[in-house]
């Protein structure tokens, strides 16, 4: 059994894991786009690491695009298999590969117009997208969806379980059973860690023990802020951005898990009377379509929600709330001089409509941004994180005047002390591959779980390939098949039609010297006839000359022989 790491390694995008059983069988666990902006992100997201063709199944985690969002592709390049996911994350994901494939579209046709502005018209400058809208259908008939905590048959000698990783609705930890003949190995991947005690979603459930681990190393060396004061903080920061400032509080957050949570969180402080009556925006079709889905997985709530439920039938809506669709309404929040709070995705500010608010709003200091996630370093929402002062937005530099904010309480995924307690109940792991962070988190993650007692952990690089106890598989060397010499006319024809050619020539030589050689014969039995009359002339008696000839036929039948 190995794996080949295609995906979020060193990085905390673009999940992918290629795991190839003893019999050859090949699992994907994930198939994420990576995410940022520049050319080796389009050139990561433009190559596999592996034969597509090849793999015969592929086990999603969880619907977040850094996990999903190659489906498409991968179907659209070859892969045969079927996906196998949770419920919700099917559901989710019908509608994020639908708006992803909407942005590569979009995203494509902005560089190439930038290309024909530039007047660069070499066609290997233009881009085509990684998939289009079309490609969506295909990929959504191959998702099959689970219940949690049930133990699956993948096929013959192998099973797998999904349990509720807490993470965004339907994420889930995947575990695999597979004999061997006598021998069962477990092998798990973690997926994202979800955290404890986080609102709407029930708590990480541990994974069954395994003997081998794929893990996600986000923040393997940081704790967040306390949950508790959670609320608190939310509530300052509203009244000082927008009754105080009197300014707009900007929120980029991903339409699937932080925007359903900041709203849910408002709706208790609304029922409950504290929210301040300010006008709330949540910007972003895809989030609408994703609060609607999150209504109709109520077998992913935990039980706080379960009994508000019962106070609130609608605990993603209140009055002053309103889910904004169109562009012209979306357009409309840029003049908008009142306080307000807008919430719009990506939350990495890399895409999606809260670009247009970050364009419109950050040049002027009254407003507020607040960043509730994490941000890779080279997008917008990471710069300003790391407190760059101008901004390059659609190609324009903007100066960076609005406040920024960040609580980092809300993060989907387990600081370093919530991950060793997930993986607390692993007594018989014998190697751990940490995925889906940075080298410097995954270094202190290492040392930190070394000193828990995890000894053998892995960090694998993009397109390393290791067998399970960690070593790693060395690349079969390719046998360089000797270079057949073709002359330009043999090139030129097909096969079939080089050999009819071939087969002519050579009836035809044929032919040529079977007539050559009847010739021959013709003139050679000519002067026999001829000497035989001489010899007939010189012959006394007739039954000598005949016994002479059958003699000579004699001879002749011998050598046959
Ligand atoms: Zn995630």
């Amino acid at each position: 059994m190995d794996i080949k790491f295609g995906g979020a390694a060193q990085m905390v995008t673009g999940s992918a894991h290629l795991l190839t059983l003893d019999d050859g069988y090949k699992i994907l666990l994930d198939c994420g786009l990576a995410q940022g902006k520049g050319e080796h992100i389009w050139d990561l997201n433009n190559s596999w690491k592996f034969d597509v063709k090849e793999i015969d199944c592929l086990i999603l985690s969880h619907a977040h695009i850094d996990h999903s969002g190659r489906i498409p592709q991968l179907v659209k390049d070859g892969f045969k298999g079927v996906i196998h996911c949770t419920h919700a994350t099917r559901s989710l994901c019908s509608i994020m590969l639908m708006d992803s494939a909407k942005i590569q579209e979009r995203d494509v046709e902005w560089y190439n117009q930038k290309l024909r502005k530039k007047r660069k018209k070499k066609n290997q400058d233009f881009r085509v997208p990684l998939y289009g809208v079309k490609d969506v259908k295909p990929a959504m008939d191959k998702f099959i969806g689970y219940g949690y905590d049930t133990w699956y048959r993948l096929k013959p000698g192998v099973e797998f379980i999904f349990r509720d990783q807490g993470h965004i609705l339907g994420s889930a930890s995947v575990t695999l059973k597979i004999k061997n003949g006598r021998k069962t190995k477990t092998f798990g991947f973690t997926g994202d860690i979800g955290r404890p005690q986080r609102p709407i979603l029930r708590n990480p459930v541990p994974m069954p023990e395994v003997d081998y681990l794929i893990c996600e190393s986000t923040y393997g060396n940081k704790e967040h802020e306390s949950l508790s004061a959670q609320s608190q903080k939310f509530l300052e920061i509203v009244k000082e951005a927008c009754c105080k400032k009197k300014g707009k509080l900007i929120i980029p957050a991903f339409s699937i898990g932080r925007t359903q949570e900041i709203v849910y969180m408002m709706d208790k402080m609304e029922t409950a009377g504290l929210l301040p009556k300010i006008p709330v925006y949540v910007d972003s079709p895809l989030a609408v379509n994703a609060t609607h889905i999150y209504g109709t997985h109520p077998e992913c709530y935990d039980e706080n929600l379960q009994e508000y439920l019962l106070e609130d039938p609608d605990p993603f809506g209140f009055n002053s709330l309103k889910y904004i669709r169109s562009v012209n309404e979306s357009k409309q929040l840029n003049t908008m001089k009142k306080p307000c709070i807008i919430i719009s995705s990506s939350g990495m500010m890399n895409a999606g409509r809260i670009r247009h608010h970050l364009y419109n709003n950050i040049e002027n200091p009254k407003n507020t941004f607040l960043i509730v996630g994490y941000c890779s370093p080279d997008t917008a929402g990471g710069m300003l994180k790391d407190g760059i002062k101008e901004l390059t937005i659609f190609g324009e530099v903007k100066k960076v005047n609005a406040e920024i904010k960040t609580m980092d309480s809300f993060s989907a995924h387990a600081d370093r002390k919530e991950m060793l307690d997930f993986l607390k109940n692993q007594k018989k792991v014998k190697t751990i591959f940490l995925v889906h962070g940075e080298i410097a988190p995954q270094t202190d993650f290492k040392m930190y779980l070394g000193e828990a007692g995890f000894k053998n952990v892995v960090i694998p690089e993009l397109g390393d390939h290791y067998d399970v106890s960690g070593k790693k598989v060395k690349a079969k060397p390719t046998v360089k098949k000797k270079k057949k010499t073709t002359t330009v006319q043999e090139r030129t024809y097909p096969a079939k039609t080089k050999n009819r050619k071939a087969n002519l020539a050579k009836k035809k030589a044929e032919e040529e010297a079977t007539a050559k050689k009847k010739k021959t014969s013709k003139a050679e039995a000519k002067a026999k006839v001829e000497a035989i009359k001489n010899k007939k002339k010189k012959s006394s008696t007739k039954s000598f000359s005949k016994k002479r000839n059958k003699r000579g036929m004699d001879m002749t039948n011998h050598w046959k022989k």
